[in-house]
């Protein structure tokens, strides 16, 4: 089936997602050209597994899983934040690093426990898009470099916004307007790749 299915005057495209942080963010990048429609909007409200060790491997499984249940073509995407110190930690656990309960504060608070007295503060956001396209598999990295604050800040963004500052900001995500983050983040820079690709097919 066909990506761009043209119903009304705007191009639809399938984001595998739940999250509703990351459709608002991808649905303020893809606005003026793609109406996003999400699992909700198709009534699926399964969690959908990331069982891998790799953002690829995640990503594209996402987006098969529900290639599959809807017949249509699809992109998702699988984010985490890497932090040098921690040995690439929480890395694909990022939303589980504190346990089941997918804690936002309570993975913040354990990375900022575990980096107590830690001088390295290097890490950095990658997010893997994956499209999935009459079949063939595509592939969009994004990646945001920044420092990991010894305390959380601000009170916009989600996940571990408040505690990361972008390179070359004295702002976390967290602290910074929505358009901004989209302009510089992980998410924005993949979602712009795709963009970029969805225009030359
Ligand atoms: P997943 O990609 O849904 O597995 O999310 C991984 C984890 O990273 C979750 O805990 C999210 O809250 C967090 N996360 C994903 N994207 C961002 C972001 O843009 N900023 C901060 N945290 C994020």
């Amino acid at each position: 089936m066909r990506l761009k299915i043209i119903k009304s005057s705007m191009k639809k495209i399938i984001f595998a997602t739940n999250n509703a942080h990351k459709l608002s963010e991808v649905r303020q990048i893809l606005a003026d050209v793609y109406e996003v429609v999400s699992l909700a909007d198709m009534g699926i409200t399964d969690d959908i597994p990331e069982p891998y060790d790799t953002f690829e491997e995640n990503a594209l499984t996402k987006a098969h899983t529900i290639a599959q249940q809807t017949g249509c073509d699809c992109f998702a995407e699988d984010t985490g934040l890497v932090i040098d110190a921690l040995g690439g930690e929480p890395g694909v656990k990022s939303a589980r690093y504190a346990g089941e309960a997918r804690s936002t504060s309570a993975n913040m608070e354990l990375v900022l426990h575990k980096m107590q007295g830690v001088t390295n503060r290097q890490a950095r956001f990658k997010t893997v898009v994956a499209l999935l396209l009459e079949g063939k598999e595509y592939l969009f990295e994004g990646i945001a470099e920044g420092n990991i604050l010894t305390a959380p800040s601000g009170g916009g963004g989600f996940g571990y916004d408040p505690i990361f500052e972008p390179l070359g900001y004295t702002q976390t995500f967290a602290q910074m307007p929505a358009e901004l983050k989209n302009q510089i983040s992980h998410r924005g820079k993949a979602v712009q790749k795709l963009l970029d690709f969805l225009h030359k097919v």
